[in-house]
């Protein structure tokens, strides 16, 4: 063998796609109830998007980037996530005169230059939904159950929340300030990463991985503390609202989310099954994007969750049904002559919605009655000489081997009610 797909990336293969079938069949059919169009933006943009959206300092943007210059010597980035492309699309397509809220989801790929393990690949997928134009706790909340009544109604039970607030970009500035001051003395103990996050970004600590940084940070100041009045109403609104619509959750005050965008509320949903701590879902609110991207001050809030991790998921616990995948009905033939009829009438059961198969691989009829066994073949129709002169098919039910003769004038009619019924 002398190809194999790069490291990270993963072929997604047949047996796998009905999982993934069920997921992109839950979020549409959820995304659509709560209002939330579809959005597709491309796969790449300019790198600024990304470095200006999602912030310089985050693990994202500083390693995590496929950055490469196009023929014309752009710098282009295949997308780490969707909210930074979501909000330039809003803007350039003027969003903002046209609709007082935007409320949109998308699905698709992102790429990220990450160590590729259980659950974390560097390329991967992502659903998400993002609501642009209000500032009402009332739709962090819907964002929030949106996202639960996806994995539930996929059949996953045990699926938690946490929620946090990290407040405005002056509350932020102010924890900051006592974070470090708790953390330098501190310093020698965190890892290399970390040290350098004290001057660059040391929110970033608070969700750095490594044990002994964890340790150190627990017993740390926490953002809560810090929050100005009207970020705490908007915090506390969210909770009563959560409160009304029956949701749990656990109060994470050192959840603050890899990317910089946040403000306010952020939130993850994990699910008990999955076991560490990877979230299957990541969002919050963003009410500074749209203006540092050169809008009007314009508040937000998404999230996004991966689909290889809830695949993972669904597989471990078989919550995905198989059934209804195999074929409705394999033509078997005799000969050259019963082969032309057969693909006319495999065409025509096709029309009216049935799966069905001929012979591509020159079996005897006996391979052939194997092979529609082994593709779980509802019926098999027969065709020979002596049915095409009697103007007639043999229809063989696999499960029972009963077989009757089916007129070839009304077949369409007869096999679709067979089968249907
Ligand atoms: P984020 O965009 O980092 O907030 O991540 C949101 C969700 O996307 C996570 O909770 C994961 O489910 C998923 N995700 C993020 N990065 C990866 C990755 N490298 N591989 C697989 N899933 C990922």
């Amino acid at each position: 063998m002398k190809y194999y797909a790069p490291k990270g990336l993963s072929d997604i293969l047949p047996e796998e796609i009905p999982y993934w079938h069920a997921v992109e069949g839950e979020v549409r059919s959820a995304m659509s109830s709560y209002n939330y169009r579809e959005i597709r933006t491309p796969m790449m943009e300019k790198t600024e998007v990304f470095a200006r959206g999602v912030g310089e300092d985050t693990d994202v943007v500083s390693k995590e980037m496929y950055t490469f210059d196009d023929k014309g010597g752009r710098s282009m980035t295949l997308r780490p996530e969707n909210t930074a492309s979501v909000v330039r699309a809003y803007l350039e397509h003027k969003f903002f005169g046209k609709e007082e809220l935007s409320k949109w989801y998308y699905v698709g790929p992102m790429f990220r230059y990450e160590a590729p393990q259980k659950g974390r690949s560097r390329q991967f997928h992502q659903y998400g939904a993002e609501a642009i134009g209000s500032d009402d706790p009332a739709l962090d909340a819907e964002l929030i159950t949106l996202a639960i009544d996806i994995l539930t109604s996929l059949g996953l039970e045990d699926v938690g929340l946490k929620l946090n607030s990290i407040g405005c970009p002056a509350d932020r500035e102010d924890y900051i300030e006592e974070l470090v001051s708790y953390l330098e003395p501190k310093q020698e103990g965190l890892c290399a990463d970390c040290q350098e996050r004290l001057t660059t970004n040391p929110l970033r600590i608070l969700d750095c991985k490594n044990e002994t940084c964890q340790e150190i940070v627990k017993d740390g100041p926490v953002m809560t503390d810090h929050l100005c009045e009207d970020c705490q109403v908007h915090f506390d609104e969210v909770k009563s609202y959560l409160g009304e619509l029956e949701v749990d959750y656990v109060i994470e005050p050192k959840l603050v989310r890899g990317l910089d965008y946040y403000t306010k509320t952020v939130f993850e949903v994990f699910s008990e099954d999955l076991g560490a701590q990877d979230a299957l879902v990541g969002g919050g609110r963003y009410d500074g994007l749209v203006e540092l991207f050169g809008g009007e001050p314009t508040p937000a809030v998404g999230f996004a969750g991966g689909i290889e991790r809830l695949v993972l998921l669904l597989e471990e616990l078989e919550r995905v049904s198989h059934s209804g995948e195999g074929l409705d009905l394999y033509v078997a033939t005799i000969d050259e002559e019963s082969k032309k009829v057969a693909v006319k009438i495999q065409r025509e059961l096709r029309k009216v919605g049935l799966i069905t198969e001929v012979d591509y691989l020159g079996k005897s009829l006996q391979g052939q009655l194997g092979y529609a066994d082994r593709y779980d073949a509802k019926y098999t129709a027969i065709l020979g000489p002596r049915e095409l002169e009697d103007d007639e098919l043999t229809l063989r039910n696999m499960e029972s081997g009963d077989q009757i003769k089916v007129s070839l004038d009304n077949y369409v009619e007869d096999i679709g009610k067979r089968i249907t019924d």
